[in-house]
């Protein structure tokens, strides 16, 4: 596994990735898509893992297996947020 950013292969062991906003507070961090009904909530997943490059510092999150596998499900009905704002 190579970092995105430097192409470094020295990364971290696997981590829990949490929000770090209070101590006991266990909020991942959270991909969010466009709803895809009008009563639907929108499709989230939380990326509870990560592991950071030893060399630029740069943080690989990852999803947890049943938030991965919801997301495969789920794929091919999710569009791309509005991103000009
Ligand atoms: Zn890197």
């Amino acid at each position: 596994m190579r970092c995105a950013v430097c192409g470094s292969e020295r990364l971290s062991a696997l981590g829990e990735l949490t929000s770090g906003n209070r101590i006991g507070d266990q909020r991942f961090l959270r991909l969010a898509f466009p709803r895809t009904g009008i009563f639907r909530p929108r499709p989230s997943y939380d990326a509870c893992f990560a592991r950071a490059c030893l060399d630029c510092g740069a943080l690989i999150p990852f999803l947890g297996a049943s938030a991965r596998q919801q997301l495969n499900a789920e794929a091919d009905s999710l569009s791309d947020v509005d991103s000009s704002y």
